[in-house]
């Protein structure tokens, strides 16, 4: 399976402080990702990194073989999607206009969108269970309307590569549902490479192949998600004493490793 990212040992720090350190992990083509880690422990910072929107201090980030922050922008795009978890929108776009954004990068300076472009919008807000929104403004969404609208932008470049940040903190269970499997079918029969930064550790034990766990200034696993996904595992990653709550809150992880 060919390499989509290889982080070796990224670090960086906003003026001195460090946010990231240490951080090795390779993604493959069909890998679906869980990256987790307490509050501040550097998830969406090491996104920025991966998508190459901030460079390492001291490590590297490679795409496909080659420095990240290589690449002509175009061709980033072209590759990898990236939906933050901070969703803001200065003008009053629609769905449609904002999902059809992502089509960009393939559109060349002396043309506009074409008829193929918007067949796949409309293709991809259906895939993504919102084709009735598209004529909504953007700004009128609910929190997860919005997300599921960033969801189908990224969708729309069609990349190798596609890194959420908490995509799925603001729907309702069924949309939870829906867009881990959506993802879970672009890895492993679309051949893409899926990254997500989330909280929902239930549905990520349920859905990803691999785990990358943080923590302050560190790394704290990076392997299979069976294993790294256990509650001793996420018990100590998160600080958890009374590991006990975590075999009442989320019972299928518990027998994946040795609870105290
Ligand atoms: P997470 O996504 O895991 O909650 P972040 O990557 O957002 O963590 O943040 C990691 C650390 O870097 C935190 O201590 C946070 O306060 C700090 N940080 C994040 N963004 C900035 C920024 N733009 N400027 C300065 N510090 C930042
Ligand atoms: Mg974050």
């Amino acid at each position: 399976m060919t390499s989509l990212i290889k982080a070796e040992n990224i670090k960086f720090s906003y003026n001195g402080t460090p946010a990231v350190a240490g951080v090795n992990f390779e993604l493959l083509e069909k890998d679906f990702l869980a990256i987790i880690g307490p509050n501040g422990s550097g998830k969406s910072t090491l996104l920025r990194l991966i998508s190459g929107f901030l460079a390492p201090s001291e490590g590297s980030a490679g795409l496909l073989g080659r420095n990240v922050r290589a690449y002509p922008k175009a061709e980033l795009a072209r590759l990898i999607a990236y939906v933050p978890s901070e969703l803001y929108v200065p003008y009053d776009f629609s769905v449609f206009e904002i999902v059809l954004m992502g089509r960009s990068p393939y559109v060349a300076w002396w043309r506009n969108y074409s008829e193929a472009d918007t067949i796949r919008v409309l293709e991809i807000l259906r895939k993504v269970g919102i084709p009735d929104l598209k004529d909504r403004s953007v700004n009128s969404l609910s929190s997860g309307e919005r997300q599921l609208t960033f969801i189908a932008q990224a969708l729309a470049q069609d990349p190798k590569l596609l890194l959420l940040d908490e995509p799925t903190s603001h729907l309702d269970i069924n949309y939870k549902i829906q867009i881990f499997e959506l993802l879970a079918r672009l890895a492993s029969t679309g051949g893409m490479g899926v990254a997500v930064v989330s909280h929902d550790l239930a549905l990520l034990s349920a859905y990803a192949g691999k785990a990358l766990i943080l923590k302050k200034g560190g790394q704290v696993f990076y392997g299979p998600a069976e294993e790294g996904l256990s509650g001793v595992n996420i018990a100590s990653a998160y600080g958890i004493r009374d590991a006990g709550s975590i075999a009442r809150l989320l019972p299928h992880m518990v027998n994946r490793g040795k609870m105290a």
